[in-house]
């Protein structure tokens, strides 16, 4: 079909997969969804001193994990220099091209003078009209060469409507004859990107704003080849709160997909926040399934300024932009919980924490307890962090818990052990009686409810907060909590608690 669409996502293997870059491949992958079309990965290597296959294979993971599925490659560029070659052979025979045999030190002197005289430099085009004669016999002299392209010279514009950014407009003259295939015989990159969405026959290029400075020249190498122009839709810059563009240098790997994926994250939920960096609905939704999200995404709805990825370094709370954790926390709360344990189960068997049990005979529970303590949770990580004390005896205390809720109340040594006793007697250890028990303790000893409840809870899970107490006291079990309680006095000793 000739009108299908095709879009790519072209990165160049120089780091890992960043999360501005996934952001474009997300939008490619959604366009191409949206239209039927195809999804195209093109991995940009020519650079091979910057390319690593480090590199390489972190996209290509990155990609598999946040679920964008290509439909056509890996292409890749490399494999296509011969080609690259070609147009520019073609386009010297074509008339739109032309060897340039300007040495590198008459350039310079060239631009040193420009320099002086304070003019931009602009190729003043010296080779442009040698005549075959003269050409033929510096070839014979085995002098090198670049190849330049033939900016027109006549008083023209040239100029594209581009999706983002309305109509953008050059003048010829203000263009200079560029290189495209260096005196080494290496293309430049302006060239190969070009030639490689000719023939990949690219409808819609969709990229980073940084691409916008090379497109008036490859729209001229378009029009050179006869090539069908596709649509350009480039995307704004994404900008930290003090407005730099973040990066791996000033960031570190907060800005990588790999970051996400270690600090527990679920896919789908990074793939909807990085949506959002740039993008809006037509109604002012967040939060997106991928039924919706196709449904409703337009380039239309890219907007023009930059969007902001609202990171404050240091602050331990948000080690990244809280709406992405609020947005993992959404799908985390929300997700069918047979998936949210799949997820969980990566985690634990990373930790050591899994049980074969709990998908087995324990199944049951590890599925009510999951979806008991879910609620509050940010990360995958903070059921093993914050929820370790529901599957495994050695869990941390939140010290500032220990010292408000238990050290504060020293008589909680000798009640909480008691109150175990009281608990191990019970025969059905149910919301109901544990809770009887609790409160008939709290008032036979002339002691507020709270502070009993926030002691156990403290003793039993290591934490201040959670689901309510008799939930937790159920999920953790009868032997358990007598166990842990009996325990109480030994808090009172740990150093580390104090
Ligand atoms: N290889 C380029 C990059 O990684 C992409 C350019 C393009 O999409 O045209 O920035």
């Amino acid at each position: 079909m000739s009108d299908e669409v095709r879009v790519r996502f072209a990165p160049s293997p120089t780091g890992y997969l960043h999360i501005g870059g996934a952001r474009t491949a997300i939008y490619n992958w959604l366009f191409a969804k949206k239209h039927n079309g195809k999804f195209i990965l093109r991995i940009e290597d020519t650079d091979k001193e910057r390319s690593t296959e480090d590199s390489i294979k972190g996209i290509i993971d990155g990609l598999t994990w946040l679920g964008l599925d290509w439909d056509e490659g890996p292409y890749f560029q490399s494999a296509h220099i011969e080609e690259h070659k070609q147009a520019a052979q073609k386009l010297i025979e074509l008339g739109w091209a032309y060897k340039c045999f300007c040495t590198k030190e008459e350039l310079d002197a060239k631009r040193e003078q420009a320099k002086k005289e304070k003019r931009p430099f602009k190729y003043d085009k010296t080779c442009r009209n040698l005549t075959p004669e003269e050409i033929a016999e510096k070839e014979k002299a085995g002098l090198p060469y670049c190849i330049r392209f033939k900016v027109p010279e006549e008083d023209g514009v040239i100029s594209f409507d581009d999706v983002v950014y309305g109509k953008i407009e050059r003048r010829f003259k203000d263009i200079e004859d560029f290189v495209i295939v260096r005196s080494d015989g290496s293309p430049l990159y302006l060239l190969s990107n070009a030639v490689d969405d000719i023939r990949d026959k690219i409808t819609h290029v969709i990229r980073g704003q940084d691409g916008l400075a090379n497109t008036p020249k490859q729209l001229l190498i378009y029009k050179a080849l006869g090539a069908k122009i596709p649509v350009f839709a480039h995307m704004p810059l994404t900008l930290d709160l003090k407005k730099r563009k973040i990066s791996k240098r000033t960031h570190g790997e907060v800005v990588s997909v790999q970051f996400y994926r270690e600090h527990g994250f679920i896919p789908w939920a990074l793939v909807n926040f990085l949506v959002l960096l740039g993008w809006h609905g037509p109604d002012d939704k967040e939060i997106y399934s991928l039924e919706e999200l196709i449904e409703a995404f337009s380039l239309e709805g890219i907007g023009r300024a930059n969007s902001i990825f609202n990171y404050r370094p240091g602050d331990p709370k948000f080690f990244t932009d809280p709406k992405a954790l609020s947005i993992n926390a959404h799908y985390l709360r929300n997700l069918p919980i047979e998936e949210i344990a799949s997820y969980v189960k990566q985690e634990f068997l990373r930790e050591g924490l899994w049980n074969p049990a709990y998908e087995g005979e324990k199944r049951k529970w590890f599925l009510e307890t999951l979806d008991l303590i879910r609620t509050r949770y940010h990360t995958l990580k903070d059921f093993v962090n914050l929820g370790r004390a529901y599957f495994s005896d050695e869990y941390p205390f939140d010290p500032k818990a220990v010292k408000k809720n238990i050290l504060k109340h020293p008589e909680l040594a000798k009640w909480l052990p008691e109150l175990a006793e009281k608990l191990e007697e019970l025969e059905q250890f149910t919301l109901e009686n544990t809770e009887e028990v609790i409160r008939n303790f709290a008032e036979e000893k002339q002691i507020k409810a709270g502070i009993i409840i926030n002691g156990i809870r403290t003793v039993v899970t290591g934490q201040s907060v959670g689901p309510g107490l008799f939930d937790v006291l159920v999920a953790i079990g009868k032997d358990r909590v007598v166990k842990r309680l009996k325990a109480t006095p030994s808090l009172f000793e740990q150093k580390d608690l104090q």
